[in-house]
């Protein structure tokens, strides 16, 4: 290739547009949209929550970023009578497997298992 000649790369980046000349990226246009990712496609484990170990002390609610653990307004009895107004239920279509719930479970009720498609 002579001098004067350019290379494809070169070619290229003369006719892409200046920083001041793209359009800004980025945007949501519509709020709340999140719902429609479903982040549970990339997971490799799955938390599993045993209700009848669970303590309902939210921990893993407030630590999860998604948030991918429901409030269920379902009462529960364990099979040792204690009794709870609520259950809690992992939303998997949102839930990535980032382990944090199980992590931080101070009575250890989750486990993560290795997510079978
Ligand atoms: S594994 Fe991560 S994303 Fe899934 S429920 Fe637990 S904290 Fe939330
Ligand atoms: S952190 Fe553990 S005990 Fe507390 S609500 Fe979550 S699963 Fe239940």
């Amino acid at each position: 290739m002579s001098s004067s000649q350019k290379s494809p790369q070169t070619q290229l980046m003369k006719s892409e547009p200046k920083w001041n000349e793209v359009w800004m990226g980025a945007l949501v246009p519509e709020p709340g949209n999140s719902v429609l990712n479903l982040t549970g496609t990339w997971r490799v484990f799955r938390p599993v929550m045993d209700v009848e170990k669970c303590v309902r002390c939210l921990i893993c609610w407030s630590y999860c970023p998604e948030p991918a653990i429901r409030i269920v307004d379902k009462p529960y009895r364990t099979k040792q009578g204690r009794e709870y107004k609520f259950t809690l239920e992992i939303d998997y279509d949102h839930c990535k497997g980032c382990g944090i719930c199980a992590q931080e479970c101070p009575v250890k009720a989750i486990q993560m298992v290795e997510e079978v498609r």
